[in-house]
């Protein structure tokens, strides 16, 4: 099938995570440019209402669920509106969709480490990766990249501050071999909301609600990510993501705190330039840019109104209230396994919190434990990894269930 418009073939995008709110996000830009691409294969674990309207929606060729029980579920709904997806469940089936020689472009926007087969099965595939799942690079950075590289894949992060990096940086991720000096880049800027709890004391810190945590100022994101940004663990692992996308080190990526969310992250260079990249704060426009690149589309994001924004402000990180920005940094530069066991008690407690079975300053004091306890090692493989987690996993439920 070809593009009217562009005479280019269609773009044959598969979804994982299609059910999220960054998978929902996708199909509405790609809703918005029916002649550039067509949905071969949507992914999600057991939302199967969601994945049956998306189904019907967007017809893909496949669809898979993690869950079997699912699977048979949404097979049973769609074969009662003569549907002709094809629907399949489990890991390999994942793996299928991310590397199937047909698709041109896979989202990755599985939550969690869950997302690193896939993320990986395309990665070996050569696929245009339009990367959300920020955990994998987390989990399995220099793995993943290798794969990248050895796989021929093309890399495109999706998190809004990296594709803001990836927007001002002179080369794109994976592609660059040198260091940052080697292109004239002197440091990394994150730029960070402070999530809901910005200006809290620790005695407020102690007693918050999933509700209260869940309840981001600038963002509509999943539970685990607002969790995440609320402990600012996610700006953390947004450190580590940039560290593998940019060939950063730990001390050339400096967060900065800036409450509305409109400078999505900046580039300093050798000569004093700091370029910067701005729009409304809707991942719409990180995902356009993926979808499109080269090229830019249109997205449905409103124009950036400065005049109303009026102010942008600055702040450093507090690091005494938001220690996971610090395990972050720490993990990173003790290098190993340490990004993996981060990640893996970060998952844990996160899953705990949202449980409400444990409290908010518990996720940074379990993770603190976790990796205080734990031997690095140097990584192997990703079947060395995957034990890694699974261990940091355990003894995380062992701190949180005694504690
Ligand atoms: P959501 O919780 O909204 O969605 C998660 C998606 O992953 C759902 O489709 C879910 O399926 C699916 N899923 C969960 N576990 C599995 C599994 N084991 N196998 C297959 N599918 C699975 O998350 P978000 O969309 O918010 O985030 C997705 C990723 O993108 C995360 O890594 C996050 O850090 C990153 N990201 C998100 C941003 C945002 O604005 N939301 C911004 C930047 C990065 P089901 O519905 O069936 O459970
Ligand atoms: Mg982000």
């Amino acid at each position: 099938m070809y593009d009217s418009v562009t005479s280019s073939p269609l773009k044959k995008v598969t979804i994982l995570g299609a059910t999220g709110t960054i998978g929902l996000h996708t199909l509405d830009v790609i809703s918005q440019h029916p002649h550039r691409f067509s949905v071969f294969a949507l992914a999600a674990s057991s939302n199967v209402t969601s994945m049956f309207v998306l189904c019907k929606k967007h017809a893909p060729r496949y669809v898979v669920m993690l869950q079997e029980e699912s699977a048979k579920l949404l097979a049973e709904q769609l074969k009662n509106i003569g549907s002709k997806t094809h629907v399949l469940h489990g890991q390999d089936a994942l793996n299928f969709v991310s590397a199937h020689e047909e698709v041109d472009t896979v989202m990755a926007a599985i939550v969690g480490a869950a997302g690193l087969q896939p993320a990986m099965a395309a990665a070996h595939a050569g696929k245009c990766i339009l990367l959300a799942n920020k955990e994998t690079l987390v989990l399995a950075g220099s793995l993943f990249m290798q794969a990248v590289n050895k796989g021929g894949a093309t890399l495109l992060p999706i998190d809004s501050e990296h594709n803001a990096i990836f927007q001002v940086m002179p080369k794109a991720p994976g592609r660059q071999t040198g260091t940052l000096a080697s292109i004239g880049v002197k440091r990394i800027l994150l730029t960070a909301s402070g999530g809901p709890f910005r200006n809290a004391s620790l005695e407020e810190l102690a007693n918050v609600t999933k509700a209260q945590a869940l309840n981001h100022p600038n963002w509509v994101m999943g539970p685990k990510i607002s969790i995440d940004s609320a402990t600012m663990m996610n700006k953390g692992l947004e450190v580590i993501e940039a560290h593998w996308l940019f060939n950063a080190e730990a001390d050339q990526i400096e967060v900065v705190v800036h409450p509305q969310s409109v400078i999505h992250s900046l580039v300093e260079y050798i000569d004093g330039s700091v370029l910067a990249q701005l729009g409304n704060p809707d991942m719409r426009t990180p995902i356009a840019y993926g979808l499109g690149y080269p090229d830019r589309l249109m997205s449905g994001v409103s124009s950036l109104d400065l005049l109303k924004t009026a102010r942008l402000d600055f702040v450093a990180p507090d690091i005494q209230r938001f220690p996971c920005l610090k395990l972050a940094y720490d993990a990173l530069k003790a290098g190993g396994t340490a990004p993996a066991i981060l990640n893996a008690a970060n998952e844990i407690a996160v899953e705990a919190f949202l449980a409400e079975k444990t409290g908010f300053l518990d996720i940074p004091n379990v993770i603190d434990a976790v990796l205080s306890g734990a031997i690095l090692e140097q990584v192997e493989s990703i079947e060395h990894l995957i034990a890694v987690d699974q261990q940091a996993r355990k003894a995380t439920q062992q701190w949180l269930s005694s504690h």
